[in-house]
């Protein structure tokens, strides 16, 4: 209904306003004039002048003077939605179409929370400044809710998939830049969604803006720095989320729950040295759902041992699975979770396991989160992980450098390996801070004996320079995303061809 008043008196100032009208105003006072005498002449004369500073007024408040943001100086969400509306209502004369971007900074309560509100603010302000300038002067910025953004791109000639996509890597790059803050530099990153017009739920700036934002739910879902497009499903899995505790049970007994593998590879020769199993939800209509949406209904379901169960199951199949194809993947990484750790069953479950698939225990590794030995007076979880690891098991203490685990617990815990938690991946390559973190957590690694291995590593940079501070294993992103089972085979082949053709990423001489 706004929309349609917006709408008419769009049209209505297009036809009344400009030279052309007040150059037709004598011919029309005359006309009145003969038609309906002094009067009627009086009245048009001095109305329509007046007609059209109000059509001009009451236009200006409603799609020009908006309100804005006190603290980044933007207009505010209905900025966005008029910008694109009428963009859609010129469209059939202009043939120029419009797209919603909406971003959100990631991580903004811990931001805040490490830098102060001040501060916060200020990467609001510099973020608002940096979207400015990044864009063309005809996109309309706007401030959404908390660090949230929403772009309405002024009219183009094609708004497809890979112009956002480029647009939006563009909008993250230039956010990326770090700010300093007395000495610190602060590093941001941000999340994107957007809507194209091809896919947009309706023809309306509501309809767009609403599908962005979807969009952008799906994305911080995903992990920070993530982008995506709206797609029709994508409200439907935002709106099913209640469901999920419902329905995650079947989906375990249905073998909708598998293992994806994500290949580690070692620095020193670029061979492969294990492969992390990460749970996803694989449903035949909704797609792959990441863990972080279905875990914690697993566990409030008490399902998670049967998680357990079924990700070891599909992981010692494909383990067995890639040796009989020939490729040499020494060790299968598999999460488990505190309260699989408080199984005093535990180690007979994987014992009896490993039998029947006849494979050495050296072929798991159990990731164990750093915060879990940190945090744990459990009796049982300490036997199981001292167990596990005589029995001849790899232990990896995952997300080293978050939670706060002791050298003495280290040693308690007979944990062979730290994984480097991502925070520290991120940059190495350009920012000194973050070398001289590794570096000393990777010196700390060395003299008390412990093998390394990093994740999250997102780029051949990053690689290249975890090589060279003696990192032993990488894993991320730049190597290769996890991938489901049937897609592993011919990443190996692949990998094993480059290998064999390209000279490594050294290692520092030693
Ligand atoms: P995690 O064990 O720390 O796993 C690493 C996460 O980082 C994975 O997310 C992986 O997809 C993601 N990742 C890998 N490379 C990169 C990179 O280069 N950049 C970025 N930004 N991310 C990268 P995922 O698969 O969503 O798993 C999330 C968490 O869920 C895991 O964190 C783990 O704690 C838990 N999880 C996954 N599978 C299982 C499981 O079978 N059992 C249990 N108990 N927990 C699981
Ligand atoms: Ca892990
Ligand atoms: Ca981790």
């Amino acid at each position: 209904m706004r929309n349609d008043i917006a709408a008419t008196l769009r049209r209505l100032q297009t036809l009344l306003s400009g030279q052309h009208t007040l150059a037709f105003l004598p011919a029309i006072c005359l006309g009145a004039y003969w038609l309906g005498g002094e009067t009627t002449l009086m009245t048009t004369a001095l109305g329509l002048p007046a007609l059209l500073a109000l059509t001009n007024i009451v236009s200006l408040s409603s799609m020009h003077v908006i309100s804005t943001d006190g603290v980044t100086a933007l207009p505010l969400r209905p900025a966005v939605i008029d910008a694109i509306d009428q963009t859609l209502d010129a469209q059939h004369a202009t043939g120029r179409t419009t797209a919603c971007i909406t971003l959100a900074i990631d991580d903004f309560r811990g931001l805040e929370a490490s830098f102060g509100t001040e501060t916060a603010q200020d990467i609001l302000r510099t973020t608002a400044r940096r979207l400015a300038d990044t864009l063309r002067d005809h996109d309309i910025v706007a401030r959404l809710d908390g660090p949230r953004f929403a772009i309405a791109l002024a009219p183009v000639r094609r708004a497809d998939l890979e112009t956002l996509i480029q647009l939006s890597s563009r909008i993250q790059a230039a956010l990326s830049e770090p700010l300093s803050v007395d000495a610190t530099k602060i590093y941001v990153t941000a999340s994107i969604g957007f809507c194209l017009p091809a896919r947009a739920p309706g023809q309306s700036g509501a309809a767009f803006l609403d599908a962005a934002e979807a969009a952008l739910a799906d994305a911080r879902s995903n992990g920070a720095g993530s982008i995506r497009a709206f797609t029709p499903g994508a409200i439907q899995t935002t709106l099913d989320r209640g469901s999920i505790l419902a329905d995650v049970g079947d989906a375990l007994e249905n073998g909708e729950i598998v293992p994806w593998f994500q290949p580690q590879i070692s620095t020193n020769t670029g061979a492969v040295s294990g492969m992390e199993a990460l749970a996803r939800w694989v449903h035949p209509e909704k797609g792959v759902t990441p863990p972080a949406e279905f875990l914690s209904a697993i566990e409030e379901s008490g399902l998670i041992e049967r998680l357990g169960e079924i990700i070891l199951y599909h992981s010692f199949t494909a383990l067995q699975t890639w040796d009989r194809a020939g490729f040499n993947v020494p060790t299968i990484s598999v999460n488990f979770s505190a309260t699989e750790l408080s199984n005093p069953k535990l180690v007979d479950k994987i014992r009896w396991e490993l039998d029947r698939f006849e494979f050495d225990p050296s072929r798991l590794t159990v990731e164990i989160l750093e915060n879990v030995i940190a945090s744990s007076d459990n009796d049982t979880i300490t036997r199981n992980i001292a167990a596990l690891s005589q029995l001849g098991c790899g232990i990896d203490l995952d997300d080293f450098g978050t939670g706060h685990a002791s050298i003495a617990n280290i040693r308690r815990f007979a944990v062979k390996r730290i994984k480097i938690d991502k925070s520290y991946v991120s940059r190495c390559d350009v920012d000194r801070n973050q070398q001289d973190m590794l570096a000393a957590i990777l010196t700390m690694a060395e003299r008390i004996n412990l093998q390394t291995l990093t994740e999250g590593v997102e780029t051949v940079g990053e690689h290249a320079m975890l090589a060279q501070l003696g990192c032993d294993h990488v894993q991320g992103f730049s190597i290769s995303k996890p991938l489901a089972f049937e897609k592993t085979l011919d990443w190996m082949d692949a990998h094993r061809q480059k290998l064999a053709q390209t000279p490594q990423i050294g290692r520092k001489a030693s």
